[in-house]
């Protein structure tokens, strides 16, 4: 196997880099609520999992959490649409992708954006995805950067492929074009901050 080369960030120390990070993860007890959220989610307990997201996005907005919020109201959104309540659904997710495009992460808005667009066509909502399609045409600027490789099919990346299904502190899923990558062999978990490190 080939080494894998590690890229040092410039001006800052690797431990700088963790104690930044862990100042942007979940605390213990909001982990364990996510995990129950994400469960809750996955045995089809819709409207309790939407309650629960809902209540810990807004307890990250209060705990200064911006950076987590979002994914908290998109999941929250998507548990609402699957309890078939689209009109709440929809205000999550404005929720959600707003907070995004408030802190200029148009890649994140883009993406998020677009899933939650196929996610209504495939319930049937046309008119609330064509709504969500508007909002991003109206809201993403034209030359927000890194959204011409965004837009593109993600390339399949043997690295990638390697990370658990599952974030295993938050249980929430880790989508390979959804996470932060932190260096080759770990990477973010969008929704509780833990790092994940790839299978060895
Ligand atoms: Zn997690």
């Amino acid at each position: 196997m080939m080494p894998r080369n590690r890229p040092l960030r410039r001006g800052m120390s690797r431990p700088y880099l963790r104690a930044a990070r862990a100042a942007l993860r979940l605390e213990r007890g909001m982990r364990q609520s996510l995990y129950a959220a994400h469960k809750m989610m996955v045995g089809g307990e819709y409207l309790a999992a939407a309650d629960q997201f809902e209540h810990l996005a807004s307890e990250a907005m209060e705990k200064g959490m911006e950076i987590r919020a979002p994914f908290l109201y998109i999941q929250a959104s998507r548990a609402r649409l699957h309890s078939g309540q689209v009109q709440a659904s929809l205000a999550d997710l404005r929720q959600g992708l707003g907070l995004l495009a408030q802190s200029n992460r148009w890649v994140a808005v883009s993406r998020h954006g677009e899933r939650a667009i196929i996610e209504y066509e495939q319930f049937g909502y046309t008119a609330q995805a064509v709504e969500v399609r508007h909002w991003l045409r109206a809201t993403i600027p034209a030359d927000a950067p890194g959204l011409a490789i965004d837009q593109s099919i993600p390339r399949p990346d043997p690295t990638q492929a390697q990370l658990p299904a599952k974030c295993p502190y938050c249980g929430g899923n880790v989508l390979p074009d959804e996470v932060n990558w932190v260096d080759p062999t770990s990477a973010e978990c969008v929704y509780c901050g833990s790092v994940i490190r790839i299978a060895d």
